[in-house]
């Protein structure tokens, strides 16, 4: 074994010796359990079957259906329904053998390897990949909650939240305002808002001509702004006193209360904003399961070590997707799957003991800002030369070069394209 080698291998095995007892090189029957059937887990488990036949592998997710996210904000412009973004696990159960438990786990007892679940039962590991998504930080806007969500919908877990938003949206009285609130960084998918509100605009277009789009933003700037300005422009009038679209930075004077009566969000300095729609996105952290487990960071999100993806709080458990500390990765579908394909690996190599294998990852993420024009950006990543952080590779990557109607018109069918590739390589 080389220098180079031995160190990408001591840094896992490192792990492997400290706590999480290592297999027989031939115990071909580990059991490693997924937590959370989305991109993240079902990525992971589809891999580490195609990778290893005689593993056993349990993938939970309390969900029959799983409502894709990518995709959610086409509804806004009425051109995709739920049936449309809905997947099912039976291709990961049928053809790639792995085993469904549709539960919640309740908790992760990490000192004996097993996991409990809501309806009591329990179910031991060897090693564990969790990839549960995120929950919302309900604390930072006073007023509004998990319950008053079902009123004035984030729709930032893909389901009947998103449909209720879109109705809403409909039934908005002519010349109606909807505000936006948008999340300070990190949360999930950083274009995100700025894609619904291209969406939401596309139907008022048509349906409600004199209504407005306010977007509230604790953010100072956001992804791919020059090209969602560009397209608005282009669109939706930006700009201009009849735009249908304004963004508003309040970076330093974030949204903090909602008047539900009212429909009225009010920002920490006391400035108001009313609307007929209210899209209140929260700021995030890992979803909850990861902090009663003991495994989330102050801010709320999973360190983990990016050879491996082993918490640093458990070499037992690996954290992938949105709830993970992958910086710079941005919080995205494209990015759970590169993770937990790099994950998925490393289980590999640690099970059959194998010296590891050095990840590298790649994002891409396609907005609408129209049903026709489309606008993208791409990363690729790797390990610096100590093996400890996730860098950009210099020169790999970048935004759509610009906002014309040829390329804008090719990144919308690529949008559609890789929503599809990725559901397949993910799901089925
Ligand atoms: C509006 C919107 C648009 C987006 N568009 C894109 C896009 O175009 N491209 C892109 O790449 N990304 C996009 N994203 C981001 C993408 O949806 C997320 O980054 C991705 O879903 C993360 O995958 P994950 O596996 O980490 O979490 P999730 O997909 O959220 O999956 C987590 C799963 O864990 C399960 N779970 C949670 N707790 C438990 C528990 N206790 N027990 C068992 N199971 C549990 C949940 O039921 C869930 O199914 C978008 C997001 C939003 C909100």
């Amino acid at each position: 074994m080389d220098r180079r080698h031995f160190l990408k291998f001591s840094a896992a095995g490192g792990a492997l010796l400290t706590g999480c007892a290592p297999f027989q090189v031939k115990d071909t029957k580990a059991h490693v359990v997924v937590i959370g059937g989305g991109f993240g887990g079902a990525t992971a488990a589809k891999t580490l079957r195609l990778l290893d036949a005689n593993l056993k592998i349990t993938l939970i997710e309390p969900k029959t259906q799983y409502v894709t996210c990518p995709g959610s904000n086409w509804l806004f412009a009425g051109i995709t329904n739920l049936t449309q973004l809905s997947v099912d696990y039976r291709t990961l159960q049928v053809q790639y053998d792995i085993d469904l438990v549709t539960q919640s786990v309740a908790t992760i007892e990490r000192n004996i390897r097993q996991i409990r679940l809501t309806n009591g039962d329990s179910i031991g590991y060897d090693r564990l990949i969790l990839s549960p998504g995120i929950t919302f930080k309900w604390d930072a806007i006073a007023g509004y909650s998990a319950e008053i969500a079902a009123i004035f919908p984030h729709a930032w877990q893909a389901g009947l939240q998103t449909r209720i938003l879109a109705q809403q949206l409909q039934a908005m009285p002519q010349g109606g305002v909807v505000l936006i609130v948008a999340p300070p960084d990190p949360y999930r998918c950083p274009p995100g808002p700025y894609e619904r509100a291209s969406m939401m605009a596309c139907w008022i277009k048509q349906h409600n001509p004199r209504a407005k789009i306010l977007i509230l933003d604790s953010k100072r700037s956001f992804s791919k702004q020059r090209l969602f300005e560009a397209g608005w422009r282009a669109n939706y009038g930006y700009g201009t006193a009849n735009s249908l679209i304004e963004w508003h930075s309040l970076a330093d004077n974030s949204i903090n209360e909602l008047h539900k009566a009212s429909k009225t969000v009010i920002s920490e300095f006391g400035d108001r904003f009313t609307g007929d729609v209210l899209n209140i996105i929260p700021a995030q952290m890992a979803a909850n399961l990861a902090m009663h487990a003991g495994l989330t960071n102050p801010h709320g999100w999973c360190d983990i070590n990016p050879l491996t993806s082993q918490s640093v709080e458990d070499d037992c458990i690996h954290v992938i997707g949105d709830a993970a500390q992958f910086t710079p990765m941005p919080k995205s579908a494209f990015a759970a799957n590169s993770q937990a394909k790099a994950c998925a690996m490393a289980v590999f190599n640690l099970i059959h003991q194998q010296p590891m294998s050095e990840p590298h990852w790649i994002n891409t993420c396609y907005s609408l800002i129209a049903p026709e024009q489309g606008i993208s950006v791409v990363g690729v990543y790797r390990l610096d030369d100590e093996k400890r952080r996730i860098i950009a590779v210099e020169g790999a990557g970048g935004v759509s070069h610009a906002f014309e109607e040829q390329i804008s018109r090719s990144e919308a069918g690529y949008a559609r394209s890789v929503y599809q590739n990725l559901i397949k390589n993910s799901f089925g």
